[in-house]
Protein backbone atom coordinates (compact mmCIF):
# COMPACT_ATOMS: atom_id res chain seq x y z
CA UNK A 1 0.00 0.00 0.00
CA UNK A 2 1.13 3.70 -0.69
CA UNK A 3 1.61 4.68 2.92
CA UNK A 4 4.15 4.49 5.68
CA UNK A 5 6.31 1.59 6.76
CA UNK A 6 7.06 1.31 10.45
CA UNK A 7 6.62 -0.68 13.65
CA UNK A 8 3.15 -1.88 14.94
CA UNK A 9 4.33 -1.54 18.45
CA UNK A 10 4.89 2.51 18.05
CA UNK A 11 0.79 2.82 16.06
CA UNK A 12 -1.16 4.46 17.25
CA UNK A 13 1.58 7.29 17.47
CA UNK A 14 2.88 9.92 16.06
CA UNK A 15 6.15 9.57 14.29
CA UNK A 16 9.13 10.94 12.82
CA UNK A 17 9.38 10.55 8.66
CA UNK A 18 13.03 9.84 8.40
CA UNK A 19 13.06 9.21 4.53
CA UNK A 20 11.25 7.44 2.04
CA UNK A 21 11.07 3.81 -0.11
CA UNK A 22 9.40 3.81 -3.68
CA UNK A 23 8.89 0.37 -5.62
CA UNK A 24 12.10 -0.82 -7.06
CA UNK A 25 14.51 1.86 -5.84
CA UNK A 26 17.70 0.90 -4.51
CA UNK A 27 19.48 1.60 -0.42
CA UNK A 28 16.82 1.37 2.14
CA UNK A 29 16.37 3.74 5.09
CA UNK A 30 16.08 1.84 8.24
CA UNK A 31 13.18 2.28 11.11
CA UNK A 32 14.07 2.52 14.38
CA UNK A 33 11.43 3.03 17.18
CA UNK A 34 9.31 6.19 16.42
CA UNK A 35 10.31 6.45 13.36
CA UNK A 36 8.03 6.29 9.49
CA UNK A 37 9.28 6.00 6.06
CA UNK A 38 7.08 7.04 2.90
CA UNK A 39 6.85 4.44 1.20
CA UNK A 40 4.75 3.34 -2.39
CA UNK A 41 3.25 0.28 -3.17
CA UNK A 42 5.20 -2.63 -4.15
CA UNK A 43 8.61 -0.88 -2.57
CA UNK A 44 10.57 -3.46 -0.33
CA UNK A 45 10.05 -3.27 3.49
CA UNK A 46 12.81 -1.10 5.43
CA UNK A 47 14.68 -2.95 7.99
CA UNK A 48 13.09 -2.38 11.49
CA UNK A 49 9.71 -1.84 9.65
CA UNK A 50 7.09 -4.73 10.20
CA UNK A 51 4.06 -2.83 9.29
CA UNK A 52 2.68 -0.71 6.60
CA UNK A 53 -0.25 2.05 7.56
CA UNK A 54 -1.77 3.30 4.30
CA UNK A 55 -2.12 6.77 3.35
CA UNK A 56 -5.67 6.58 4.14
CA UNK A 57 -5.08 5.68 7.87
CA UNK A 58 -2.45 8.58 8.21
CA UNK A 59 -1.85 12.24 8.65
CA UNK A 60 1.69 13.93 8.10
CA UNK A 61 1.88 17.48 8.72
CA UNK A 62 5.83 19.17 9.28
CA UNK A 63 7.97 15.93 9.33
CA UNK A 64 5.54 14.18 11.19
CA UNK A 65 2.89 11.48 10.63
CA UNK A 66 0.01 10.42 12.87
CA UNK A 67 -1.17 7.19 12.66
CA UNK A 68 -4.12 4.66 13.32
CA UNK A 69 -3.49 1.79 15.23
CA UNK A 70 -1.84 -0.84 13.48
CA UNK A 71 -0.68 -4.73 13.66
CA UNK A 72 2.63 -6.15 12.74
CA UNK A 73 2.22 -7.68 9.37
CA UNK A 74 -0.32 -5.51 7.68
CA UNK A 75 -0.24 -5.06 4.10
CA UNK A 76 3.10 -7.20 3.93
CA UNK A 77 3.72 -9.61 1.53
CA UNK A 78 6.19 -11.94 2.46
CA UNK A 79 8.54 -13.60 0.13
CA UNK A 80 6.80 -17.84 -0.75
CA UNK A 81 3.42 -16.47 0.93
CA UNK A 82 1.78 -17.55 -2.67
CA UNK A 83 4.35 -20.68 -3.42
CA UNK A 84 5.92 -22.04 -0.31
CA UNK A 85 9.33 -23.36 -0.60
CA UNK A 86 8.67 -27.37 -2.25
CA UNK A 87 5.74 -26.19 -3.94
CA UNK A 88 5.01 -27.54 -7.27
CA UNK A 89 4.77 -24.80 -9.71
CA UNK A 90 2.80 -25.58 -12.47
CA UNK A 91 1.76 -29.25 -13.25
CA UNK A 92 0.07 -30.72 -16.09
CA UNK A 93 -2.53 -27.77 -17.00
CA UNK A 94 -3.65 -26.69 -20.00
CA UNK A 95 -1.51 -23.63 -19.46
CA UNK A 96 -4.22 -20.65 -18.42
CA UNK A 97 -3.41 -17.20 -18.65
CA UNK A 98 -3.19 -17.76 -14.89
CA UNK A 99 -0.73 -20.52 -15.11
CA UNK A 100 1.37 -18.86 -17.88
CA UNK A 101 1.42 -15.71 -15.10
CA UNK A 102 2.95 -18.23 -12.22
CA UNK A 103 5.35 -19.47 -14.98
CA UNK A 104 6.62 -16.05 -15.72
CA UNK A 105 6.59 -14.77 -12.07
CA UNK A 106 9.29 -16.91 -11.53
CA UNK A 107 11.02 -15.90 -14.28
CA UNK A 108 10.49 -19.22 -16.49
CA UNK A 109 10.43 -18.58 -19.95
CA UNK A 110 10.75 -22.31 -20.98
CA UNK A 111 8.95 -25.61 -19.85
CA UNK A 112 8.58 -28.68 -20.82
CA UNK A 113 5.09 -29.06 -22.52
CA UNK A 114 3.27 -32.22 -24.81
CA UNK A 115 3.24 -31.52 -28.66
CA UNK A 116 -0.35 -30.77 -29.65
CA UNK A 117 -1.44 -34.38 -31.75
CA UNK A 118 -1.39 -33.64 -35.75
CA UNK A 119 -5.27 -34.29 -36.49
CA UNK A 120 -5.61 -35.05 -40.15
CA UNK A 121 -8.87 -33.59 -41.20
CA UNK A 122 -9.80 -35.59 -44.77
CA UNK A 123 -13.70 -35.37 -46.03
CA UNK A 124 -15.02 -37.45 -48.96
CA UNK A 125 -17.97 -36.81 -51.54
CA UNK A 126 -17.45 -36.08 -54.73
CA UNK A 127 -20.87 -33.53 -54.56
CA UNK A 128 -17.80 -30.87 -52.19
CA UNK A 129 -16.26 -27.79 -53.40
CA UNK A 130 -14.54 -25.64 -51.15
CA UNK A 131 -16.59 -22.64 -49.46
CA UNK A 132 -15.74 -19.39 -51.53
CA UNK A 133 -15.66 -21.74 -55.24
CA UNK A 134 -18.63 -21.75 -57.45
CA UNK A 135 -21.38 -24.34 -57.01
CA UNK A 136 -22.32 -26.28 -59.91
CA UNK A 137 -25.32 -27.91 -59.94
CA UNK A 138 -25.60 -31.06 -57.64
CA UNK A 139 -22.77 -29.76 -55.56
CA UNK A 140 -22.43 -28.09 -51.90
CA UNK A 141 -20.19 -26.89 -49.80
CA UNK A 142 -17.58 -28.81 -47.78
CA UNK A 143 -18.72 -27.17 -44.52
CA UNK A 144 -17.39 -30.16 -42.05
CA UNK A 145 -13.60 -29.52 -43.16
CA UNK A 146 -13.53 -25.93 -41.50
CA UNK A 147 -15.77 -26.73 -38.52
CA UNK A 148 -13.56 -29.91 -37.77
CA UNK A 149 -10.68 -27.73 -37.75
CA UNK A 150 -11.69 -25.37 -34.91
CA UNK A 151 -13.01 -28.25 -32.94
CA UNK A 152 -9.84 -29.90 -32.97
CA UNK A 153 -8.12 -26.69 -32.11
CA UNK A 154 -10.05 -25.67 -29.93
CA UNK A 155 -9.52 -29.29 -28.41
CA UNK A 156 -5.75 -28.90 -27.89
CA UNK A 157 -4.54 -30.59 -31.35
CA UNK A 158 -3.67 -28.90 -34.62
CA UNK A 159 -5.31 -29.64 -37.52
CA UNK A 160 -4.01 -30.67 -41.08
CA UNK A 161 -6.73 -30.44 -43.49
CA UNK A 162 -5.94 -32.94 -46.37
CA UNK A 163 -7.15 -32.48 -49.98
CA UNK A 164 -10.71 -33.72 -50.38
CA UNK A 165 -10.82 -37.67 -51.50
CA UNK A 166 -13.21 -38.25 -54.38
CA UNK A 167 -15.76 -41.05 -54.08
CA UNK A 168 -14.24 -43.90 -55.24
CA UNK A 169 -11.57 -46.69 -53.02
CA UNK A 170 -8.33 -45.52 -54.47
CA UNK A 171 -9.50 -41.72 -53.80
CA UNK A 172 -10.03 -42.46 -50.14
CA UNK A 173 -6.85 -44.65 -50.07
CA UNK A 174 -4.71 -42.55 -51.65
CA UNK A 175 -6.35 -40.05 -49.05
CA UNK A 176 -5.85 -42.01 -46.07
CA UNK A 177 -1.76 -42.37 -47.08
CA UNK A 178 -1.55 -38.82 -47.07
CA UNK A 179 -2.84 -38.65 -43.54
CA UNK A 180 -0.69 -41.17 -42.15
CA UNK A 181 2.15 -39.10 -40.89
CA UNK A 182 -0.40 -37.61 -38.36
CA UNK A 183 -1.26 -38.56 -35.10
CA UNK A 184 -4.96 -39.18 -35.62
CA UNK A 185 -7.08 -38.96 -38.40
CA UNK A 186 -10.37 -37.61 -39.38
CA UNK A 187 -12.52 -38.89 -42.14
CA UNK A 188 -16.09 -37.28 -42.68
CA UNK A 189 -18.65 -38.72 -44.61
CA UNK A 190 -18.40 -42.13 -46.90
CA UNK A 191 -18.78 -44.62 -43.85
CA UNK A 192 -22.38 -44.93 -44.35
CA UNK A 193 -24.11 -48.67 -46.22
CA UNK A 194 -23.81 -46.84 -49.73
CA UNK A 195 -22.33 -48.08 -52.62
CA UNK A 196 -19.86 -44.98 -52.74
CA UNK A 197 -19.11 -45.12 -49.41
CA UNK A 198 -15.74 -46.50 -49.08
CA UNK A 199 -14.34 -45.33 -45.52
CA UNK A 200 -14.71 -48.46 -43.98
CA UNK A 201 -14.28 -50.82 -46.57
CA UNK A 202 -10.34 -49.24 -46.67
CA UNK A 203 -10.19 -49.71 -43.15
CA UNK A 204 -11.45 -53.32 -43.20
CA UNK A 205 -9.25 -54.15 -46.16
CA UNK A 206 -5.95 -52.49 -43.92
CA UNK A 207 -6.71 -54.45 -41.21
CA UNK A 208 -7.82 -52.16 -38.56
CA UNK A 209 -11.92 -51.73 -38.26
CA UNK A 210 -12.50 -51.75 -34.34
CA UNK A 211 -15.69 -50.94 -34.45
CA UNK A 212 -18.51 -48.95 -36.83
CA UNK A 213 -22.49 -47.95 -36.02
CA UNK A 214 -23.24 -46.65 -32.57
CA UNK A 215 -26.86 -46.38 -30.97
CA UNK A 216 -25.93 -42.40 -31.30
CA UNK A 217 -28.27 -39.84 -32.60
CA UNK A 218 -26.96 -38.09 -34.58
CA UNK A 219 -24.38 -39.50 -35.24
CA UNK A 220 -25.20 -43.11 -35.98
CA UNK A 221 -22.65 -44.43 -38.91
CA UNK A 222 -19.45 -43.76 -36.86
CA UNK A 223 -16.52 -45.93 -37.88
CA UNK A 224 -13.40 -46.67 -35.58
CA UNK A 225 -10.41 -48.28 -36.85
CA UNK A 226 -6.99 -47.88 -37.59
CA UNK A 227 -4.72 -47.07 -40.44
CA UNK A 228 -1.06 -47.73 -40.90
CA UNK A 229 -0.80 -47.47 -37.25
CA UNK A 230 -2.53 -43.98 -37.20
CA UNK A 231 -6.16 -44.48 -34.93
CA UNK A 232 -9.02 -43.22 -37.88
CA UNK A 233 -12.24 -42.17 -36.52
CA UNK A 234 -14.63 -42.56 -39.46
CA UNK A 235 -16.86 -39.24 -38.82
CA UNK A 236 -20.12 -39.36 -40.68
CA UNK A 237 -21.16 -37.22 -43.13
CA UNK A 238 -24.04 -35.71 -42.09
CA UNK A 239 -22.89 -31.75 -40.42
CA UNK A 240 -24.51 -31.96 -37.59
CA UNK A 241 -23.59 -35.93 -36.68
CA UNK A 242 -20.02 -35.02 -37.87
CA UNK A 243 -19.61 -32.22 -35.28
CA UNK A 244 -21.50 -34.41 -32.32
CA UNK A 245 -19.50 -37.76 -32.91
CA UNK A 246 -16.40 -35.50 -32.80
CA UNK A 247 -17.49 -33.80 -29.79
CA UNK A 248 -18.17 -37.52 -27.90
CA UNK A 249 -15.31 -39.71 -29.41
CA UNK A 250 -12.71 -37.49 -31.66
CA UNK A 251 -12.31 -34.90 -28.31
CA UNK A 252 -11.48 -36.90 -25.45
CA UNK A 253 -9.09 -38.62 -27.27
CA UNK A 254 -7.04 -35.75 -28.70
CA UNK A 255 -7.17 -34.46 -24.88
CA UNK A 256 -6.03 -37.67 -23.44
CA UNK A 257 -2.68 -37.48 -25.92
CA UNK A 258 -2.03 -33.99 -23.97
CA UNK A 259 -2.73 -35.60 -20.21
CA UNK A 260 -6.15 -34.01 -20.02
CA UNK A 261 -8.91 -35.52 -18.63
CA UNK A 262 -12.18 -36.69 -20.50
CA UNK A 263 -13.47 -34.25 -22.76
CA UNK A 264 -13.37 -30.98 -20.10
CA UNK A 265 -17.12 -30.32 -20.68
CA UNK A 266 -19.12 -28.67 -17.64
CA UNK A 267 -21.84 -31.24 -17.05
CA UNK A 268 -25.28 -30.02 -15.23
CA UNK A 269 -28.98 -31.41 -14.97
CA UNK A 270 -31.83 -29.69 -17.09
CA UNK A 271 -35.19 -29.97 -17.35
CA UNK A 272 -36.89 -29.38 -21.12
CA UNK A 273 -39.29 -26.85 -20.75
CA UNK A 274 -41.13 -29.25 -23.53
CA UNK A 275 -41.20 -32.38 -25.17
CA UNK A 276 -38.48 -33.05 -27.86
CA UNK A 277 -39.13 -35.97 -29.85
CA UNK A 278 -36.12 -38.00 -30.57
CA UNK A 279 -35.62 -41.81 -32.35
CA UNK A 280 -36.19 -44.72 -28.95
CA UNK A 281 -33.55 -47.00 -30.18
CA UNK A 282 -30.55 -44.47 -29.87
CA UNK A 283 -29.08 -42.35 -26.94
CA UNK A 284 -29.93 -38.65 -28.45
CA UNK A 285 -27.50 -35.64 -28.14
CA UNK A 286 -30.41 -32.80 -28.71
CA UNK A 287 -29.40 -29.36 -29.87
CA UNK A 288 -30.66 -27.67 -26.70
CA UNK A 289 -30.04 -23.77 -25.26
CA UNK A 290 -29.80 -23.95 -21.53
CA UNK A 291 -30.35 -21.14 -18.71
CA UNK A 292 -30.86 -20.42 -14.98
CA UNK A 293 -34.51 -19.27 -13.16
CA UNK A 294 -36.16 -19.04 -10.93
CA UNK A 295 -33.25 -21.37 -9.26
CA UNK A 296 -34.23 -24.33 -12.14
CA UNK A 297 -31.53 -25.02 -15.03
CA UNK A 298 -34.06 -25.07 -17.66
CA UNK A 299 -33.24 -26.52 -21.54
CA UNK A 300 -34.72 -25.60 -24.44
CA UNK A 301 -34.57 -26.69 -28.32
CA UNK A 302 -32.69 -24.69 -30.78
CA UNK A 303 -34.72 -26.19 -33.20
CA UNK A 304 -34.77 -28.90 -36.13
CA UNK A 305 -32.84 -31.67 -34.51
CA UNK A 306 -32.55 -33.51 -38.26
CA UNK A 307 -28.65 -34.15 -38.58
CA UNK A 308 -28.49 -31.95 -41.35
CA UNK A 309 -30.00 -29.00 -39.73
CA UNK A 310 -26.71 -27.48 -38.46
CA UNK A 311 -27.95 -23.78 -37.45
CA UNK A 312 -29.59 -25.13 -34.09
CA UNK A 313 -26.11 -26.53 -33.46
CA UNK A 314 -24.83 -23.05 -33.85
CA UNK A 315 -27.20 -21.83 -31.90
CA UNK A 316 -26.95 -24.79 -28.79
CA UNK A 317 -25.10 -23.86 -26.21
CA UNK A 318 -25.82 -27.51 -24.92
CA UNK A 319 -26.40 -31.11 -25.57
CA UNK A 320 -29.08 -32.48 -23.88
CA UNK A 321 -28.22 -36.31 -23.34
CA UNK A 322 -31.94 -38.08 -23.59
CA UNK A 323 -31.35 -42.29 -23.26
CA UNK A 324 -32.35 -44.79 -25.19
CA UNK A 325 -35.86 -46.62 -24.51
CA UNK A 326 -37.39 -42.86 -23.88
CA UNK A 327 -39.25 -41.17 -27.23
CA UNK A 328 -39.02 -37.69 -26.05
CA UNK A 329 -37.20 -35.51 -23.73
CA UNK A 330 -39.77 -35.43 -20.78
CA UNK A 331 -40.22 -32.07 -19.43
CA UNK A 332 -41.60 -33.68 -15.80
CA UNK A 333 -37.49 -34.75 -15.77
CA UNK A 334 -34.25 -33.54 -16.01
CA UNK A 335 -30.96 -34.70 -17.79
CA UNK A 336 -27.53 -34.32 -18.20
CA UNK A 337 -26.83 -31.35 -20.54
CA UNK A 338 -23.17 -31.51 -21.88
CA UNK A 339 -22.54 -27.43 -21.70
CA UNK A 340 -20.43 -26.63 -25.05
CA UNK A 341 -20.50 -22.70 -24.87
CA UNK A 342 -21.68 -19.73 -22.36
CA UNK A 343 -24.84 -19.73 -20.65
CA UNK A 344 -27.73 -18.49 -22.87
P1 LIG B 1 -22.26 -39.49 -46.50
O1 LIG B 1 -22.00 -40.00 -45.12
O2 LIG B 1 -21.01 -39.37 -47.31
O3 LIG B 1 -23.30 -40.30 -47.17
O4 LIG B 1 -22.84 -38.03 -46.33
C1 LIG B 1 -24.07 -37.81 -45.67
C2 LIG B 1 -24.59 -36.44 -45.99
O5 LIG B 1 -23.69 -35.46 -45.51
C3 LIG B 1 -24.71 -36.16 -47.48
O6 LIG B 1 -25.88 -35.39 -47.68
C4 LIG B 1 -23.49 -35.38 -47.81
O7 LIG B 1 -23.64 -34.52 -48.92
C5 LIG B 1 -23.27 -34.60 -46.55
N1 LIG B 1 -21.86 -34.32 -46.37
C6 LIG B 1 -20.86 -35.21 -46.40
N2 LIG B 1 -19.68 -34.64 -46.21
C7 LIG B 1 -19.92 -33.32 -46.02
C8 LIG B 1 -19.10 -32.18 -45.79
N3 LIG B 1 -17.78 -32.33 -45.69
N4 LIG B 1 -19.69 -30.98 -45.67
C9 LIG B 1 -21.04 -30.86 -45.78
N5 LIG B 1 -21.86 -31.88 -45.99
C10 LIG B 1 -21.32 -33.11 -46.13
MG1 LIG C 1 -20.58 -39.10 -49.21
Amino acid sequence: MDGYALRASDTPGQLRIVGEVVAGAGPLPGVSAGEAVRITTGAPLPPGADTVVPLEDAHESRGIVTVAPSSPGAFVRLPGSDTPAGTVVCLAHALSPAAIAVLASFGLVRVGVRRRPRVAILSTGDELVEPGGELRPGQIYDSNAPALAAAISQAGGEPVTLARASDSRSGVEAAMQAGAGCDLILTSGGVSVGQHDHVREVLESAGGLDFWRIAVQPGKPLAVGEYQGVTVIGLPGNPVSALVTFELFARPLIRATLGLLGDGRLRVRARPEEPIAKDKARRAFLRVSVWREAGETLARSTGGQGSAQLRPLAEANALLVVPEGEEAADPNRSYEAIILGELA
